[in-house]
């Protein structure tokens, strides 16, 4: 079933996670085992994010550099798969416009939609390691707006090679990225929610957002997408803190602004499961604010550790 009817069909807030593919080396039962304590909470989807392959450059005799790929992990297509058949549960694969062609997309949304997986969330991902600006593949994606327009395209049967005669006509239904807190390229909340609608003109049907600790700057994120148009249902993505190095490196990366009531009760801790344990906390009482505001879907950012979401989903959704 698609995400957006899940939702509509919803008479209550929904469950909902992330998973991470499992780096070079693990198996598959890595992702079992994160999934597995987390099915009692009856998720109504889970995510497979997608990672760049990182490239590391060796230098050679004579000066010459060779390209060495490192740390890279399965792709998304069988770990969805896998998923989908072990569960019987909807799984959104990530799909990215960096590091690939538009004719590269398309063969991997060919082999999705072979597989009856369904619904997609695009992004654009992150720069390379060692970029400084986000550089599209050639002839790939500059903006998550442009892979939106791919999708949608094969949904009417458009090819990227246009000569492919009697194309199947795919049906994904896609999710996209917001920013709570405004993506951390955007010049200001302004830019980054117009280039959000064009996501959402473009044929996405649901947004997840960035984490983000302080409830506030959700609730005006959904009003300023309002009223500037965007109708469709506006996810919220959560995280618990789980260590106090956390407190800059989220908050750099991500743009986030971690409250002074959280990063003070962080701080003040002397072992790592009181960080935890506060993380815990926090994310429960978002969680609880969240779903008394109405959203449609609580959706956790599991880093592949599922413990603390138990925790989380056992205060917020047992029954
Ligand atoms: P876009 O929507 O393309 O926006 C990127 C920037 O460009 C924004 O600042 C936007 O305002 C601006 N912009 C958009 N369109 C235009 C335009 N036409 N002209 C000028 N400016 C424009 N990354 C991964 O690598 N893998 C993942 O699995 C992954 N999962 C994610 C899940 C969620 C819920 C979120 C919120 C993010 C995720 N990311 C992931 C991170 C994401 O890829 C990065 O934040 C990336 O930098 C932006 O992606 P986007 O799809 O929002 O980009």
């Amino acid at each position: 079933m698609k995400i957006i009817e899940i939702i509509q069909n919803a008479t209550e807030t929904l469950f909902s996670f992330e998973i991470l593919p499992p780096k070079k080396g693990d198996s598959i039962n890595s992702i079992y085992q994160t999934i597995d304590p987390l099915m009692k909470f009856n998720p109504a989807f889970i995510d497979v994010t997608y990672h760049r392959e990182e490239v590391v450059y060796q230098k050679m005799e004579g000066g010459l550099l060779k390209k060495k790929v490192v740390k890279k992990r399965p792709g998304t297509v069988g770990i969805s798969a896998a998923i989908k058949n072990k569960y019987k549960v909807e799984v959104v694969p990530h799909i990215i416009c960096g590091g690939f062609s538009a004719e590269e997309t398309e063969n991997g949304l060919i082999d999705f939609h072979f597989l009856g997986i369904n619904n997609l969330f695009a992004i654009r991902g992150d720069n390379s390691p060692g970029e400084r600006h986000f550089k599209p593949e050639p002839e790939g994606h500059t903006y998550a707006e442009e892979l939106v327009q791919q999708i949608i395209g094969m949904n009417s049967g458009k090819y990227h090679e246009n000569d492919i005669l009697e194309t199947s006509k795919t049906e994904f239904s896609i999710g996209v990225a917001g920013y709570p807190e405004k993506h951390v390229e955007s010049p200001n909340v302004q830019s980054d929610i117009k280039y959000l609608k064009k996501k959402i003109d473009a044929g996405a049907e649901y947004i997840i957002t960035q984490m983000f600790f302080d409830n506030q700057k959700f609730i005006a994120f959904v009003q300023r997408c309002r009223e500037a148009g965007i109708t469709v249902p506006i996810i919220p993505g959560l995280k618990p803190i789980a260590t106090k190095k956390q407190l800059t490196t989220l908050s750099q990366t991500f743009n986030i602004d971690i409250p002074e009531e959280l990063s003070l009760k962080v701080e003040a801790c002397l072992t790592t499961s009181e960080v935890k344990k506060v993380g815990i906390d926090w994310c429960i009482q978002q969680s609880k604010e969240l779903r008394n505001f109405g959203v449609p879907v609580l959706h956790y950012y599991t880093m592949s550790q599922s413990d603390t979401i138990v925790q989380i989903a056992e205060a917020v959704f047992k029954k």
